[in-house]
């Protein structure tokens, strides 16, 4: 069967359309907004993170070749979206007595852990913003030369009355309506227009920021959306294939850069753009404001696999809600359990041909990355192949969902957990169930679970 046509769903144009890279021997260019590193992640982000992967797996499983350009927010992202408030890395600082440097570098490194921990592959680019200053700057200057900038005191601005079609993708100037009654309120009185934003924001007079940058325009900082602009066009070109973030993302942060790469090229920015729908909890949003805020560590503190994460995310579309709960979570570690062990017994046979099922998984992954129903296709090959067919088909299907479902089983703990381990022999042996029962909760929680025989006790991962 002649492989499918690749069709995504673009927020631009908000429809399926058939999907080609715009040169077709070259890499499909792939750029996907990051953290701002100014606290952990919580599992939300980490969905959209889990969609991203899919796609850029996907397409590489449809024979494309993928450059994939990530960035990290380490400045300029302020409290508000309205270009007021303090610098969210700034405000980390203050809150844990640490440089705003430091507060990147950690929660930049916690990122790129968990994001092990999920198997999301790593980007050929993570590119920070106060590693692209430069960049920035010649980037506003462009659009200065453009006249389509404006100083006030505390920054430049962009002027977006100037841009026409500013707001396409979020619905048009329409969309901004509830925006211009609420200008009566707005704080920057110097603003023209309630939907222009910060291209570069000044040092405030009276107070010493820690991440601040000499430009033609005075010491500052650059504003949030520029550096997405400046470090996609200088990585992936003027105009690239595809642009991912979650849904939040469409009014202000991709409709601000859309507004300034176009308007400096004159060229159209970006093909597709792909927007990821958020998880709920309780019907709202997982956010850092929130008290639903879970991290992935919170996963594995009650023995939860970050793969039963992964798994648990290609349970709704990329374009649906998905409400987290705990029992669902458990649901996916079932599934996710049952499939590595099927595969452990799989490796130990050869693995042979299984292309009608393979046909089928593709045409969910071409379909709009269909995640739920690429997995529904993989417990139907369970039931219909035989073994070999079995074996082949999933190490296919893995490369889409990046489960490590053939990963080799350690068959050593690490030091701590050897010595928990070995406390809970000698404590089941001297019938201390009391301490046998919380070492094994403790274990547990730490990923190890505890089978017990009559010859004595032993314990697998995950
Ligand atoms: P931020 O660090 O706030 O810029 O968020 C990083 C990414 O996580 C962005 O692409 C957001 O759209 C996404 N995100 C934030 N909250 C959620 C959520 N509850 N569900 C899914 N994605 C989210
Ligand atoms: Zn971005």
């Amino acid at each position: 069967m002649p492989a499918p046509q690749l069709r995504l769903f673009n927020s631009l144009t908000r429809t399926l359309e058939p999907f080609a890279p715009a040169s077709p021997d070259g890499a499909v260019g792939l750029y996907t907004c990051g953290p701002t590193v100014y606290n952990y992640l919580h599992v939300g982000n980490y969905r959209t993170y889990v969609f991203e992967d899919s796609l850029r797996r996907g397409l590489e499983f449809l024979g494309l070749n993928v450059r994939h350009v990530m960035n990290v927010t380490d400045v300029g992202h302020l409290t508000s979206d309205a270009d007021e408030g303090q610098d969210k890395l700034e405000l980390g600082a203050a809150r844990e007595g640490k440089t705003a440097w430091e507060i990147a570098a950690f929660y930049t490194q916690t990122f790129v852990e968990d994001s092990q921990k999920l198997n999301l592959l790593p980007p050929d680019v993570l590119c920070r913003a106060t590693g692209h200053i430069p960049e920035q700057i010649a980037l506003v200057r462009r659009l200065e030369e453009k006249g389509v900038t404006y100083r006030t005191a505390d920054g430049v601005y962009f002027d977006t009355a100037k841009f026409p079609g500013y707001g396409r993708m979020a619905g048009g100037r329409a969309h901004f309506e509830g925006l211009q009654e609420g200008a009566r309120v707005q704080v920057n009185e110097e603003k023209r227009n309630p939907t222009d934003f910060a291209l570069w924001k000044f040092s405030p007079a009276d107070a010493k920021r820690q991440m601040e940058w000499d430009s033609p325009w005075g010491r500052g900082f650059p504003g949030w959306h520029l550096e997405c602009s400046a470090m996609a066009m200088k990585y992936l070109g003027e105009t690239f294939d595809i642009h991912c973030g979650g849904v939040d993302h469409i009014p202000i942060h991709h409709t601000n850069e859309i507004a300034q790469a176009e308007a400096a090229t004159g060229k159209p920015f970006v093909r597709f753009w792909l927007h990821g729908e958020f998880l709920v909890v309780n019907k709202a949003k997982m956010a850092k404001s929130a008290g639903g805020f879970i991290r992935l560590a919170d996963l594995e503190a009650k023995g939860f696999d970050p793969l039963d994460y992964r798994y648990f995310c290609f349970g709704a579309h990329y374009r649906r809600q998905l409400e987290f709960s705990w029992e669902a979570l458990e649901a996916a570690q079932t599934a996710r359990r049952k499939l590595r062990e099927r595969c452990l017994e799989l490796a130990k046979l050869p693995a042979g041909e299984a292309p009608a099922a393979l046909d089928a998984f593709r045409e969910r992954i071409a379909d709009d990355l269909d995640m739920p129903g690429a997995l529904a296709s993989v417990w139907d090959a369970l039931r219909a192949l035989p073994l070999e067919g079995q074996h082949g088909f999933l190490k296919e299907a893995d490369r889409v969902l990046g489960l490590r479902l053939f990963a080799p089983v350690d068959d050593r703990l690490p030091e701590e957990l050897q010595a928990l381990f070995d406390r809970y022999c000698a404590s089941r042996k001297a019938k201390d169930f009391a301490s046998s029962d919380s070492l094994r909760k403790e274990l547990a929680g730490k990923g190890v679970r505890i089978k017990d025989t009559r010859e004595g006790s032993t314990w697998v991962r995950g």
